[in-house]
């Protein structure tokens, strides 16, 4: 596959892991009480269960289909780690440093070891964490002044790691491929339309299963490092109290509500 240097492939290829905060008020949630045995499969809405189902069946499609080359992965991260070096303000002094990095070594360590991971920090006041082919994890300055312990910022870090772990930025890369030879595209702008349109409407539903596995392999990295699950929820508890909650924002977001998130997370404490 030809890799372009082209801005576009910066949201394509990048898991975006928490929506920016905004100051829409709360609404109150219909939200069925979740059971011990609903799991991965609807952490959040009835609707999150088929789009479980069909995330299987599309991810073995996509497996069986299409095979990336460890070089294409590493081309894919090179332009991609490239584009947001370029467009954002990487720094290498903040606060919290000592612990923060510590804190990274120790979930590194207990991961699996396939990807070699490289944590940079992002100077800005939104609050977010996202993570791109080739190991990069990015967190931003107000992200950092927003959790209140280690324990939230292992749950985080065990997040994205979680996102390479199982392989979904890998099938999204496979995803965007799949559509580009179906729709038969000649040139980059045609191709970079499909993948953007594909990252921001149709893999929507999709992208919300992606979290809540990533989530689950995020509790069980930061739990088996030793940090205190307790506190895994906090962040989601916070943010909550600033999300406007309905079905049309449910149905384009890529993200599950940060109140499901935390009904899921306890729902592992508790098993
Ligand atoms: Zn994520």
């Amino acid at each position: 596959m030809k890799i372009h240097k082209n801005i576009f492939w910066v949201p394509v290829f990048a898991i975006l892991c928490i929506a920016r905060l905004n100051s829409q008020v709360n609404q109150p949630s219909n939200q069925a009480q979740l059971s011990a045995s609903d799991g991965l499969m609807n952490c959040g809405h009835i609707l999150d269960g088929p789009a479980y189902y069909l995330k299987q069946l599309e991810n073995k499609s996509l497996d069986n289909m299409l095979k990336i080359t460890k070089e294409e992965k590493k081309q894919i991260g090179e332009v991609s780690y490239a584009q947001v070096h370029k467009k954002e303000k990487i720094i290498t002094e903040f606060q919290n440093k000592r612990d923060i990095l510590q804190t990274f070594a120790n979930l590194k360590k207990a991961a699996n070891g396939l990807v070699h991971f490289k944590l940079h920090v992002i100077d800005s006041e939104d609050i977010n964490a996202f993570t791109m082919i080739g190991g990069h994890i990015y967190l931003t300055t107000g992200l950092l002044t927003y959790v209140d312990s280690m324990d939230e910022l292992a749950f985080i870090l065990g997040h994205e790691i979680g996102h390479h772990e199982k392989f979904h930025l890998e099938r999204k890369i496979k995803k965007i491929m799949a559509a580009s030879a179906f729709f038969g595209t000649a040139g980059i702008e045609d191709f970079t339309k499909i993948a953007v349109d594909l990252n921001n409407k149709f893999s929507a539903p999709f992208d919300q299963i992606n979290e809540y596995e990533a989530d689950a392999y995020g509790f069980e990295l930061a739990k088996k490092t030793g940090y205190d699950i307790n506190r895994f929820t906090d962040f989601f508890k916070r943010l909550e109290k600033t999300e406007k909650r309905s079905m049309l924002i449910k149905l384009n977001s890529t993200h599950p509500f940060s109140s499901d998130r935390r009904k899921c997370l306890e729902n592992h404490i508790a098993n």
